[in-house]
């Protein structure tokens, strides 16, 4: 028998709009522009942000027993450390270690459009089978939508007008999405995907505040994207198990739970997403993000 790690699967809905950036270089329209995916040129969210936050929210519910170890540095390193032992540790007496959970990014699912058929989410083929659902791709001057969603002849997926296949609604099996988003799902192409999430993204304008003096700075006015609120995404965290590991010739939380607490840590961080928020500009109203398929025993 060959040892597979755990593989958990997260769907998360955005409460407010994600800002993830990229660090600030004006592209084209706008200043400070958000992390895609180099092929697809999606937005994404990096694994490192996510872990990172996690790391962060998860140690803030450990009551104080390893406060260095929430950041990116003064890590205690110690075997039981459920926070050290889950995301890693560097620079230690016991060295460094890479974390039993490895987070991939968040890539998007459901992409929520105005259409005069009311809200809906567009999807595409590549994204549902990454989440295990199989669809025929329609062309790309075609959508395929649900028995919810009008069908007369014709939707416009903002600005975009596209042919409505008939006799042919689209059924998506899964559980852990809200029903409410699976009645209003749109199926395009993937490559009309990239340009309908693209060219509908939140595009802000902000002032930003002189720390000094609290008023507006000179050449204050900026803008940013974000991911529109009510996106849907999902992300992968590989957990592996610390039966196999050593930190200093110790089986790491081999007397406080095992590979069941390093699953568990995970989802306390990842419950804190929903009112702390993800990325940037938190302050400014953006990045809460529900996890939607929490549970005690691992993901769904
Ligand atoms: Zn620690």
């Amino acid at each position: 028998m060959t040892y597979q790690p755990d593989k958990l699967r997260y769907f998360a809905f955005a409460l407010d709009p994600i800002h993830v950036g990229t660090g600030g270089y004006r592209l084209g329209r706008v200043d400070m522009t958000i992390v895609r995916e180099p092929g697809t040129n999606l937005p994404k969210i990096p694994g490192t942000s996510i872990s990172g936050a996690a790391r962060t929210y998860a140690a803030m519910q450990e009551e104080g027993k390893f406060p260095g170890c929430a950041g990116q540095s003064g890590h205690c390193g110690d075997p039981h450390c459920p926070i050290c032992v889950t995301f890693g540790f560097a620079g230690t007496q016991n060295g460094s270690f890479q974390g039993l959970a490895q987070f991939f990014d968040a890539r998007l699912l459901f992409f929520p459009v105005h259409s005069l058929a009311g809200p809906v989410w567009v999807t595409c083929p590549e994204a549902l089978k990454d989440v295990g659902v199989a669809v025929d791709e329609p062309d790309n001057n075609f959508v395929v939508v649900t028995t919810d969603v009008q069908q007369s002849g014709k939707l416009n997926l903002g600005w975009l007008m596209l042919g409505v296949k008939p006799n042919d609604p689209l059924i998506l099996n899964l559980p852990q999405v809200p029903q409410e988003i699976l009645n209003h799902a749109v199926l395009v192409s993937d490559k009309m995907f990239g340009h309908i999430v693209n060219d509908n993204l939140e595009v802000r304008t902000s002032v930003s505040i002189d720390p000094q003096t609290g008023a507006a700075a000179e050449k204050a006015l900026f803008t940013y994207e974000a991911l529109p609120r009510a996106s849907v995404l999902y992300f992968e965290v590989v957990v592996s198990d610390p039966k196999f590991y050593q930190i200093n010739g110790q089986q790491p939380l081999s007397s406080n739970g095992g590979k069941q607490k390093v699953i568990q840590t995970i989802q306390k961080g990842l419950a804190l997403f929903e009112t702390l928020g993800v990325g940037g500009m938190n302050t400014r109203g953006m990045g809460r993000l529900r996890v939607l398929n929490l549970s005690v025993g691992g993901a769904q």
